[in-house]
């Protein structure tokens, strides 16, 4: 397995052998009023630093379930989540919500930028809450938005950005904070084809940076630019395969 000594061989060089990811028998029953639905049934996964991992499955098999455990935006009804060596469950709200902040940069579908904040400001923001100074943050903004090339658009509102270029300006958003992780939940899914290209391309490049990527879609087209797909199918784990080029 090629790919699989590929992946050891990048967290050796990160000099950490602690899985980012570590869920074992991760369970999610959603309930409201009198019905009951498990949505997650007993998910096993590790992810090791540097890894490029698309979860693939149809809608309603638990995608953005998954998503929200792993991102510490909801926790499991049973199991252990580990996120980069710490027991999530063991968190309080306030420490969930100082984890997420450091570790994990977000991505989604919908794009969730601030209509009357320019693209800078909409960058800047998870930074105020992560208590970074002006002066960094105005900087780290900028350095992240000319990562994305979108140095010539700081000033632009996102209704005066193309889709593909305020999913770019999410981007910047989730990588200025320094995230042990991007969670990106079909972040392609509003895009047209060229833009996606554009958000896939720069994906690969944060990957070859060796940023861990956890990329959630319905798409096998978008799944096959990782380097490992994890399939679910009703709440389990399905299939677990290295991409081979
Ligand atoms: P996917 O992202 O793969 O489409 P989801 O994780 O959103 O799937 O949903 C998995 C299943 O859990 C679906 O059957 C959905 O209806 C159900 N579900 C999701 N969120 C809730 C919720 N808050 N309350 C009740 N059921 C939910
Ligand atoms: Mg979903």
């Amino acid at each position: 397995m090629r790919a699989e000594e590929k992946h050891a061989t990048v967290a050796a060089e990160a000099g950490s052998d602690t899985p980012v990811i570590d869920l074992r028998e991760g369970r999610k029953t959603y309930r409201s009023g009198e019905i009951e639905f498990e949505a997650l049934r007993g998910v096993d996964l590790t992810v090791t630093e540097g890894e490029y991992v698309a979860i693939m499955g149809p809608s309603g098999s638990g995608k953005s379930t998954l998503m929200h455990v792993l991102g510490c935006l909801d926790v499991l009804t049973s199991g252990s989540y580990r996120l980069g060596g710490e027991d999530v469950e063991k968190l309080s709200e306030v420490e969930l919500a100082e984890v997420r902040n450091r570790r994990i940069g977000f991505v989604f579908q919908q794009f969730h930028l601030l209509p009357s904040l320019s693209a800078w400001r909409n960058v800047e923001l998870p930074m105020i809450y992560g208590k970074v100074d002006r002066t960094e943050r105005r900087e780290r903004a900028e350095i992240a938005l000319g990562r994305v090339g979108l140095s010539d658009r700081l000033h632009n509102r996102p209704g005066e950005l193309s889709g593909g270029q305020q999913q770019r300006v999410a981007v910047a958003r989730a990588l200025a904070g320094d995230p042990t992780m991007i969670l990106a939940d079909e972040p392609t899914g509003n895009l047209d084809s060229a833009s996606t290209e554009d958000v896939l391309t720069l994906f690969d490049e944060l990957h070859e940076a060796g940023r861990t990527i956890v990329l959630i879609t319905h798409e096998h087209d978008v799944a096959s630019r990782a380097r490992r797909i994890v399939s679910v199918r009703d709440g389990r784990i399905h299939a677990d395969e290295a991409v081979t080029a």
